[in-house]
C-alpha cells in the first residue's frame, strides 16, 4: 500500500472518492477489516472505511467539511453512522481537554511503565514479542507488523488489538498506548488514550471490551482464527476520579496591530480559522517526536511535518504573506522580533505531547487563541458519557448555520 499524502489536495482527494460510501455502505460494512490487500488497493481496498482520520487529526480536512460533504450526499438521516462515528472523535477531544490530569497521569504513568520494562527482564520479553508480533497470535501479531509497516490500523483491529494487550498478554495499557502513539499516523492524544482506557474499562467505570476469537473470525472475513484469548476481562483500576474543568472558548480576538499566524501540526487548515484581519506572517511549527519516549516512525513525522509544509505554501498564497518555521532549539521571541512583530495568533492548541512541548511557551508570547466554531460547539458538550453529545450535537451544529 502507498502512505497518504498529507496534503490539503489529497484529503480532499480522498473525501471526494469516499464521499458515496458514506451512507449505507458505511453503517453496514464499517466494522469489517478486510485487511491491507495491496493488490487491490487500485480498486478501493478498505473502501467500506475512509481512511481519513490523518486528514482529521491535522485539521488538513475539517470535521465541518466532512460532515456537510456526508449530509449533502445522504441526508442526515442517510449518514447518520458516519456522523455519529466523526462526533466520537469530537466527543473525546472535549472530555480530554476538560480533564487534562488524564494526559498528563498518562505521561507519568507511561514513563513509570518503562522503568519498569528495564527492571523486569519477563515483562519486557513479553513487550518486545507484542511489539514485534511474535507472540504466537495470529491475529494480533499481524496487526503489531500491519501497524509498523503501514502506519494505520481498523478501528475494530484497534479494539482486538488493545484488548489482547490487556487482558490476554497481560501487559500496561499505557505501554500499548504509546506502541500506538508511535506509529499511528493519525495518532491522536484524546483519541487514543480514551480508546484504551475505554477498552481497559477506566473510560466508562468497570466496562471493558473483551476481544474474542468469533468476533474476530467474523469481521476479519474469516482471515484470522485466534487462539489463547483470555475468556474474560478484568477491568483496570485507579485511585482517582478525574473532575470535570469546563473550558473557556476564547474570545474571538480583536481587529488591532499587526499580527503573525502560527500553524502547528494540530490545525494546518489555516485558510478557514475566523481572523480579524489578514496576518503579517505564518509561522510553522511541527514535533511529532514528543509523541513517544520512543519518538515516532518516519511514516508519523514525515506525515506530520509535510502537513505543516503544506499549509505553509497554501497560506503564503491565500494571505499573500510571508512565512518562516520556528525551528527546535529556537525561541520563539527571536522569531517575532525579526519580524518586527508582537501580536501573535494561534489556532486551539488541544492537550497533548505538543501543547506540553511549546504551549508554555507561545503563552508566553502576548498569544491571542483562535478555537474553531465546530470545536466550541461540540467540546463543551463533553462532560459524561458519549450519547448526550450525540443527541445534543445536532443543535449545536445548526446553531453555528451546518445544515443537518
Ligand atoms: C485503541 C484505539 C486507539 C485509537 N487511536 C486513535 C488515534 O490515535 N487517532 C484517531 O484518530 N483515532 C483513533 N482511534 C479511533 C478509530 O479507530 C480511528 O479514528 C479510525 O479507525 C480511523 O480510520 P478511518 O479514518 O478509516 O475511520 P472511519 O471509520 O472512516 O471514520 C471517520 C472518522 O471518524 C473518526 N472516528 C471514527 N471512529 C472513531 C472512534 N472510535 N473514536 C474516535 N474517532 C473516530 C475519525 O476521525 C475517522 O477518521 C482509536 C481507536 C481505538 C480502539
Amino acid at each position: 500500500m502507498t502512505h497518504p499524502q498529507s496534503t490539503r489536495a489529497a484529503a480532499l482527494s480522498r473525501l471526494a472518492d469516499f464521499t458515496a460510501n458514506m451512507g449505507h455502505n458505511y453503517a453496514h460494512k464499517r466494522n469489517f477489516d478486510y485487511g491491507p490487500n495491496a493488490d487491490t488497493e487500485q480498486d478501493g481496498w478498505r473502501d467500506n472505511v475512509s481512511r481519513l482520520s490523518p486528514y482529521i487529526r491535522s485539521k488538513l480536512l475539517t470535521e465541518q467539511e466532512l460532515i456537510t460533504a456526508a449530509v449533502k450526499a445522504h441526508g442526515a438521516q442517510g449518514a447518520d453512522k458516519f456522523i455519529a462515528e466523526v462526533l466520537w472523535r469530537g466527543y473525546f477531544k472535549g472530555w480530554l481537554e476538560q480533564r487534562p490530569e488524564v494526559w498528563a497521569d498518562y505521561v507519568t504513568n507511561r514513563d513509570a511503565k518503562f522503568k519498569k520494562l528495564k527492571a523486569q527482564g519477563g515483562l519486557r520479553k513479553i513487550y518486545e514479542q507484542a511489539t514485534e508480533g511474535r507472540t504466537g497470535i495470529d491475529a494480533f501479531d499481524h496487526w503489531a507488523k500491519e501497524l509498523v509497516e503501514t502506519g494505520y490500523l481498523h478501528n475494530h483491529a484497534r479494539m482486538w488489538f488493545a484488548s489482547i494487550w490487556m487482558f490476554t498478554l497481560k501487559l500496561p495499557w499505557e505501554l500499548g498506548a504509546d506502541f500506538f502513539l508511535q506509529h499511528l499516523i493519525d495518532g491522536d492524544p484524546a483519541s487514543n488514550t480514551l480508546s484504551w482506557r475505554w477498552v481497559g474499562g477506566l473510560h466508562t467505570k468497570g466496562k471493558t471490551y473483551l476481544a474474542t476469537k468469533e468476533n474476530i473470525t467474523q469481521f476479519t472475513d474469516g482471515r484470522f482464527t485466534p487462539v489463547g484469548l483470555a475468556a474474560e476481562t478484568v477491568p483496570l483500576e485507579e485511585d482517582k476520579n478525574y473532575k470535570l474543568r469546563p473550558l473557556k472558548i476564547p474570545p474571538a480576538p480583536p481587529a488591532a496591530a499587526a499580527f503573525a499566524l502560527l500553524v502547528h501540526e494540530d490545525d494546518c487548515h489555516p485558510e478557514s480559522l475566523i481572523l480579524p484581519q489578514k496576518p503579517s506572517l505564518i509561522i510553522g511549527v511541527s514535533g511529532s517526536d514528543g509523541k513517544s519516549p520512543k519518538g515516532v516512525s518516519d511514516k508519523v513525522r514525515a506525515f506530520s511535518n509535510g502537513a505543516v509544509t503544506d499549509a505553509l505554501v497554501r497560506a503564503a498564497d491565500h494571505f499573500s504573506c510571508d512565512t518562516v518555521t520556528w525551528n527546535k532549539g529556537e525561541k520563539l521571541r527571536d522569531v517575532l522580533a525579526k519580524a518586527k512583530l508582537e501580536r501573535l495568533l494561534s489556532p486551539w492548541l488541544p492537550v497533548g505531547a505538543l501543547k506540553d512541548a511549546i504551549g508554555k511557551e507561545i503563552s508566553g508570547n502576548n498569544v491571542r487563541w483562535v478555537m474553531r466554531e465546530y470545536d466550541a460547539a461540540i467540546w463543551p458538550l463533553a462532560t459524561k458519557g458519549f450519547f448526550p453529545v450525540k443527541k445534543k450535537a445536532p443543535d449545536a451544529l445548526r446553531a453555528m448555520g451546518m445544515e443537518l
